[in-house]
């Protein structure tokens, strides 16, 4: 059997974090086997469904590397070929056409509840001699078995068996014409010839409903993965009250869609206790086996903790490619890929994401430094100002500039000036990165080269003359 897989997101909202998941294990199934992945938009709704989460959402499968090898198809280009099979349906008396109003549906319904029971329709038009001559609107119901059991065979949840009896005469299409959501789904799962399902939990309930209709249509039932739900850290649903769902928030923030896969791929699923997986790694290891049918807890920190794994793995070099994006979006522009990278070298170790790297080597592309109040107030006043002065001459006959040679003109400097390292260093450092923390002071001069060091400098002294009125030691 070639395994046939699709996501089939409906485009009411952005590609969010479960979406992403469900995408995933299609995706990571679809690879395993030698597969079809297909993308599928479900717009049926189509009031809530806009284009722009639709591109939203191939964007962000784009972006997570999620290809696909059919698709996008949409709905909502399929009309006559629901009609067609609704059609066959009706001939083949697997449907009938129900002409009860909506009044009296709605009677019905208030009755069951007065009652306790169930609100079902009561298939009144089940067994009407069809007339193919009768006007009236009506709305074409499914005629499912009244007796016998529905039983899933889900790989995550095992059996999960439903009473025929509880199910209704489904809705197939409205009396508008226009096709339901559980009928469209399974016409699209006939014709794109689907094998496996996998999906969120949250459809379990259809899974009955749409089995009896495959079987309607001949179709041999696919085999189900439902997936459990991720939740928040309070054990309900994850929801925009946890914080970001959205897979582009995820990308603006700065995480590495294999981190992110990878994540997302643990979550609910594991693998002995491997943590870190690369993509290839992932499509080898995935099974449904090991799939939990608990819900599984989205954990924001375990999340810092694999995209730093995964940056890990990258070289300097590409990093900083990586990085370029975030800092375009400051205005920054690296003119040289070797400055470049050994800039993001030297801070890659402190950073969670790649928009956090980006923000703390800022200061290495800047044209001028952003200073920090309290850090100028702190450490370039008098004093300050006093040594980076007395440094000046010093770091100008340097010839070699490398830590050696630095440490030897610091050490120079203490002396003359009778003071510690801490006050060469940190008025220094504020100097050429506009604040206190910040990478080796020798990492930071070696990498900004002579040039832009005394630069910098100088415009520190002009600043902190501006900052705390001192102009200079009387000489
Ligand atoms: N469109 C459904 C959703 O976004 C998926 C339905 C399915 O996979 O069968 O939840």
């Amino acid at each position: 059997m070639t395994v046939r897989v699709r996501f089939a997101p409906s485009p009411t909202g952005h590609l969010h974090i479960g979406g992403a998941r469900t995408a995933l294990y299609n995706w990571l199934y679809a690879r395993q086997h030698h597969g079809t992945f297909i993308l599928r938009i479900e717009d049926t709704d189509r009031e809530r469904s806009t284009e722009e989460y639709t591109h939203s959402i191939l964007d962000g499968m784009r972006w997570l590397g999620l290809d696909w090898d059919e698709g996008p198809i949409y709905q909502t280009d399929r009309a006559q070929i629901y009609h067609t099979h609704l059609n066959q349906l009706l001939r083949e008396e697997n449907a009938y056409r129900c002409f009860c109003t909506p009044e009296r549906l709605e009677q019905l319904r208030t009755e069951a509840l007065a009652a306790g029971r169930k609100p079902t329709y009561d298939r009144r038009c089940r067994d009407l001699t069809p007339d193919a001559h009768d006007t009236r609107p009506c709305c074409i119901r499914f005629k499912a078995p009244l007796t016998g059991q529905t039983v899933v065979q889900d790989m995550v949840r095992g059996t999960v068996t439903f009473d025929n009896k509880e199910l209704d005469d489904l809705i197939l299409a409205r009396s508008d014409g226009t096709p339901t959501y559980n009928f469209v789904v399974v016409v699209d799962d006939v014709t794109m010839q689907i094998t496996h399902v996998i999906r969120g939990d949250d459809h379990l309930n259809n899974t009955p409903r749409q089995m009896l209709l495959y079987a309607a249509f001949n179709y041999p039932t696919p085999l189900f993965a439902h997936l459990p739900m991720i939740l928040g850290s309070d054990r309900k649903r994850l929801s925009k009250r946890h914080g970001a769902t959205s897979v582009i928030a995820y990308q603006q923030t700065g995480y590495l869609p294999q981190a992110l896969l990878n994540y997302l791929a643990r979550l609910g699923w594991s693998h002995g206790d491997q943590e870190i997986f690369t993509l290839e790694e992932m499509v080898r290891a995935f099974s449904f086996d090991h799939v939990g049918r608990a819900g599984a807890i989205f954990n924001p920190e375990k999340l810092d903790w694999v995209n730093m794994a995964h940056m890990k793995s990258f070289s300097d070099e590409e990093l900083a490619a990586r990085v370029e994006p975030f800092l375009a979006e400051m205005g920054l522009v690296p003119h040289d890929r070797d400055y470049a990278a050994r800039a993001i070298a030297s801070e890659r170790e402190r950073a969670k994401t790649l928009r956090e790297l980006a923000e703390i080597s800022a200061f290495y592309f800047r044209p001028s430094v952003v200073w920090d109040a309290p850090a100028v107030a702190k450490w370039l006043d008098a004093d300050g100002q006093r040594i980076l002065q007395a440094m000046t001459p010093m770091l100008h006959s340097v010839e070699t500039w490398n830590a050696d040679a630095l440490k030897e003109t610091f050490s120079a400097l203490q002396a003359r000036e009778n003071v510690k390292f801490l006050q060469v260093a940190q008025p220094l450092r504020v100097a050429l990165t506009g604040t206190t923390t910040s990478p080796g002071i020798y990492d930071v001069l070696t990498i900004m080269g002579k040039t832009t060091v005394l630069h910098r400098i100088e415009q520190a002294l002009v600043h902190a003359k501006k900052a705390h009125g001192y102009s200079g030691p009387v000489s």
